[in-house]
């Protein structure tokens, strides 16, 4: 089993580093993570320059772009043979409902999965990593069940890990995405010449939380399961649309 890891925290980053350590007995990881702290990067990809790619003392190549810049070079060029496996995080933060639209660390799975390959976002909900040991060990778990028994399809999983100790967290539960209210109001600044600037705002509370939201898992403290997909179409628009162009 080759496993690529990534993250959009950064080759730096505490999550990155537990990852690779409890999966290195499962397999081949590599690892292309981005060189700065990319979280909020998406699916962006840098083509207005040339990109490097770095090997840290520790064995990390890191890549002075986004997270998909990382999975993308893998993939086309940089890894001899193509992982079996993408991997992307541990997310210092969570990325449940709409985050998954501008997360990095869901992009640099998705990645992999848009080249054919399964592919696992972990994020830590909170943000101190106090939990991360166990998180991690969730993260293992979850990939040796893929290595020891293969999920039929092609898969993009966003997996959320409540912070909390390993013997105090519910069980894996499968989810959809839940929903935000809109992200809080820019935090308006300036610099000392006086020009106006703004901080965007945090991210809206949860709106859509319900039973079966990943949300709700997290908040009973099980580990949240949602599988992705990446086909925007709105399927049930297709109708209303062609009746209305037929006007
Ligand atoms: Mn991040």
């Amino acid at each position: 089993m080759r496993i690529l890891v990534s993250n959009d925290d950064g080759y730096l980053s505490p999550g990155i580093e537990a990852l690779v350590r409890v999966l290195r007995p499962l397999g081949e990881v590599v690892v292309v993570a981005p060189e700065q702290n990319r979280s909020g990067a998406s699916n962006s990809l840098t083509l207005d320059r040339p990109l490097a790619v770095t090997e840290a003392p520790n064995g990390f190549f890191y890549v002075n772009g986004t997270p998909t810049d990382c999975v993308h070079i893998a993939l086309t060029g940089l890894l001899t043979t193509p992982p079996d496996l993408v991997v992307s995080g541990i997310n210092k933060g969570q990325n449940m409902g709409d985050d998954t639209i501008y997360s990095g660390t869901v992009a640099a799975a998705m990645e992999g999965y848009l080249f054919g390959i399964p592919a696992i976002a972990f994020s830590l909900v909170e943000k101190d990593l106090i939990h991360l040991e166990s998180a991690a060990r969730i993260a293992a778990e979850i990939v040796a069940r893929q290595i020891a028994n293969p999920l039929a399809e092609l898969f993009l999983l966003n997996v959320n890990i409540p912070s909390r100790p390993y013997e105090e967290l519910g069980p894996v539960v499968v989810t959809r995405l839940g929903k935000r209210h809109p992200s809080e109001p820019v935090f308006p600044t300036s610099n000392p010449r006086g020009d106006k600037l703004y901080w965007i705002g945090a991210a809206g509370g949860a709106r859509d939380a319900g039973p079966g939201t990943d949300f709700h898992a997290v908040a009973q403290g099980q580990v949240a399961v949602t599988p992705l997909q990446i086909d925007l179409t709105h399927v049930a628009q297709l109708g209303t649309l062609e009746g209305w162009l037929a006007l």
